[in-house]
């Protein structure tokens, strides 16, 4: 910790103060000293926006956002990337997603699935080796669907991978789809979650009209990821308070909850960035309403379970659901106050994600830490300002790249009820289809980056070293080279869960294992005067 860190304002000079002037302007741009005023109006910060090239960046490509972070936590859907083996080997299970594979055991997220691309195929296309991978898969595993993700050279070869897609389903018999998801689409891997958003909406949604299990309380959990098990965690909260969970996008889910979802009362929101889409367009065409929860830290998920339960207008749901919060409140508490007491007044930065960067700081808040800053890697502006901004924000020739899905209203499946209930509600003051975003809940003064770069992520620690820094793989070891901890908040190192009531727990503990090791003090860091070249190597007798 130290004393007398520099304001938001000048740290954002000095990490500017060494760009060209072009790029100094643009990344100005994606850097504001937060101030929240009245009504939560906070500065505009200019996100979704290319990343300059030269500089290293945390984002991922469009792929690994439709392949790993939507498609990847499903079980059973055989997915086939389609490209050179380097895409497919190094999205495989990186993100520590968990499925329970059920009574029927299928679960294909061990296996990586590629159609192996060599130059052969570059020059004369890959079409023929495609067709032959989904055979193959089909006839070893039986699936009851294949998807088939393209990659870069894909794109840039032309292979029609719907073209394929369409002809193998036709001879299989099964569901087989593909998504034009290659890796230089978009800004960032948010592109490929909306790409993933639309075919799936569009291939699965809708396919299987009966309702299963109870007949009342029925929701949707979109945005959660099955991180470590954050969704057993939230799955077993949900049946001790009486909701039946339909499906989840996509963390322990199977390809028959997705086409079953449609038969929900209630979407509930998550991860805004990776997955309003599919809310909206459930809305449009089935009427089913959104709300956006939070299952990160003891009271944002009492705070969501609550809200839940509200909307169904039953006493008893209601009631149990409270009483459930309650205790579990009362528990976690004692466990608070333990770890706050050797946490408190510690500092944390958090660049993670396109909602964990907001999620977690209400952890660090139950944990007394001060967020000195913190920014995402590929959201959009509506995640830091809030949804109000939607209309505001210029649609330019990346996002036109992305499909817009013209979704009607089904006439058979739409429920009115659904939707007479939200007006009813919302006239109560109860809030739908809303994000607040990241910085009215940020303190003023606090700095919010955009896509940090390396450069400015060794900077800021220079200028402020916080006790604790949350990132990703590819920071983890520069950051903590220069003696700061660092938690992946993508995949929790080896930890997890962290959500809900017992998670909240975990994560208290292992943040004060990080924040409190004496370790990082014999760290020597760059700005420390005796650096690891310059001090004296102390060698063996025998090779001195
Ligand atoms: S950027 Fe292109 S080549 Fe690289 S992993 Fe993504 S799809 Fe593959």
């Amino acid at each position: 910790m130290i004393e007398h860190r520099p304001d938001a304002a000048t740290a954002k000079q000095e990490l500017t103060a060494k760009y060209p002037s072009k790029l100094a302007k643009k990344r100005g741009q994606q850097m504001v000293a937060n101030k929240v005023e009245d009504g939560n109006v906070v500065p505009e910060v200019l996100a979704n926006s290319r990343t300059a090239p030269g500089i290293i960046t945390q984002r991922g490509c469009t792929y690994a956002g439709c392949k790993g972070v939507i498609l990847g936590p499903t079980r059973d859907i055989v997915n086939i990337t389609h490209g050179p083996i380097g895409c497919g080997f190094y999205s495989w299970l990186t993100r520590r997603n968990m499925t329970d594979p059920g009574p029927d055991g299928e679960n294909y997220m061990l296996y990586s699935f590629s159609s192996d691309l060599h130059e052969n195929e570059i020059v004369f296309g890959g079409e023929k080796k495609l067709e032959a991978a989904v055979r193959e898969a089909n006839e070893l595993f039986h699936p009851k669907a294949i998807s088939i993700f393209s990659t870069c050279p894909v794109g840039l070869i032309g292979d029609d991978v719907h073209a394929v897609a369409r002809k193998m389903k036709e001879e299989l018999g099964i569901n087989v789809f593909g998504f034009s998801c290659e890796g230089y689409k978009g800004v960032s891997q948010s592109a490929g979650h909306h790409i993933a958003n639309n075919q799936v909406f569009k291939h699965i949604v809708g396919l299987d009209d009966q309702v299963r299990g109870q007949k009342k309380f029925r929701v949707n959990l979109l945005g959660e990821y099955n991180i470590g098990g954050d969704a057993f965690e939230i799955e077993e909260l949900f049946k001790r308070c009486g909701f039946e969970l339909v499906a989840t996008f996509s963390g322990n889910s199977t390809y028959g909850q997705f086409a079953n979802a449609q038969t929900a009362d209630l979407n509930m929101v998550m991860c805004h960035r990776s997955i309003n889409y599919v809310a909206e367009m459930m809305e449009k065409k089935y009427g089913i309403p959104w709300i956006k929860v939070n299952f990160v830290s003891a009271n944002a998920t009492a705070k969501s379970l609550i809200k839940m339960a509200e909307y169904f207008e039953d006493a008893e749901l209601l009631a149990r659901t409270k009483a459930i919060c309650e205790e579990e409140l009362a528990k976690v508490e004692v466990m608070r106050k333990k770890y706050a007491a050797r946490t408190h007044g510690k500092s944390v930065v958090l660049f993670v994600g396109g909602s964990r960067a907001h999620h977690y700081q209400e952890l660090f808040k139950e944990l007394e830490m001060k967020v000195l800053a913190a920014g995402y890697e590929f959201a959009h502006r509506d995640d830091y300002e809030g949804r109000k901004v939607l209309p505001t924000i210029k649609v330019d020739a990346d996002s036109r790249n992305i499909e817009e899905l013209h979704v009607e209203k089904d006439e058979a499946l739409y429920r009115a009820y659904l939707s007479e209930r939200k007006e009813r509600l919302e006239a109560e003051g109860y809030t739908f289809s809303d994000y607040a975003g990241m910085m009215p809940e940020m303190d003023t003064d606090s700095l919010v980056i955009d896509d940090i770069s390396s450069y400015e992520t060794e900077k800021l620690i220079e200028l402020w070293k916080p006790d604790v820094f949350c990132a990703g793989i590819k920071e983890k070891f520069v950051i903590q080279k220069m003696g700061i901890p660092c938690k992946q908040l993508h995949n929790y190192d080896v930890g997890g869960p962290y959500n809900a009531f017992r998670g909240a727990v975990n994560f208290y503990r292992d943040i004060d294992r990080m924040a409190n090791s004496p370790v990082w003090k014999l760290t020597l860091a760059s700005w420390q005067e005796e650096s690891v070249e310059s001090a004296s190597p102390v060698l063996e007798p025998a090779l001195a």
